[in-house]
């Protein structure tokens, strides 16, 4: 038998009762996971193992997809928040199931995640996550620099076609650029060039 702790990332049904889902596991990573019997209504794990839902699970591995047999709900979000947060939840979940390879854990990502949920994916924590996870995975290059001249001063602006920031002095001269709000990670254009930077990350995997 097998445990780790796992934050839902997909669910889709199987056959009248089943469901395979996708989690990302503490010490794993992401592996699929195959629920048997999870959508009749006495089903133990049913509630625990809903998309967003952070449990600690035990199953076993056979021949084909890992069986789930025991759950413990660990955190659950605040569902009527997440009903105003569609969009932020859809960012998160379309990256990490797009993004993450199987198998392939990430401790300090994972943490970050179920942090992000316990703030029910408001739209700094999730700009933050993003851009983390992009540096994490090797997709972002350092972004607390001057993508141009490397200082960290003055990174008010930013290059919304490549997603690098730059100096207030290199945007001077560059010519091009975005004049970003004191807490960019609520400005509406950063969080639109992240989402755009994401789409392309996806199409070139
Ligand atoms: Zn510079």
């Amino acid at each position: 038998m097998s445990k780790d702790t796992v934050f839902v990332l997909k669910s889709v049904n199987y056959s009248e009762a089943d469901k395979v889902l996708t989690v990302f596991g503490k010490y794993l990573g992401k592996f699929p996971l195959f629920a048997k019997s999870i959508r009749k209504i006495n089903s133990k794990n049913r509630g625990n193992m809903q998309t967003l839902n952070t449990c600690n699970i035990s199953f076993y591995e056979g021949k084909g997809l890992p069986i789930l047999t025991e759950s413990e709900l660990v955190y659950a979000p605040d569902t009527q928040i997440l009903k105003k947060r569609i969009d932020e939840i859809a960012r998160v979940l379309g990256m990490l199931n797009r993004i993450l390879q199987e198998y392939d854990p990430n401790e300090k990502v994972f943490n970050m995640l179920v942090s992000i949920s316990k703030r029910n994916f408001d739209i700094v924590s999730v700009n933050r996550f993003r851009t983390i996870f992009l540096k994490e995975m090797g997709f972002l290059a350092d972004f607390s620099v001057c993508t141009i001249c490397g200082s960290k001063d003055d990174l008010k602006y930013i290059d919304l076609s490549s997603f690098a920031l730059l100096c207030k002095n290199c945007y001077s001269k560059a010519g091009k650029g975005y004049k970003l709000k004191d807490n960019v990670y609520t400005d509406e254009s950063f969080t639109q060039a992240l989402d755009m930077y994401i789409k392309r990350v996806i199409e070139e995997i």
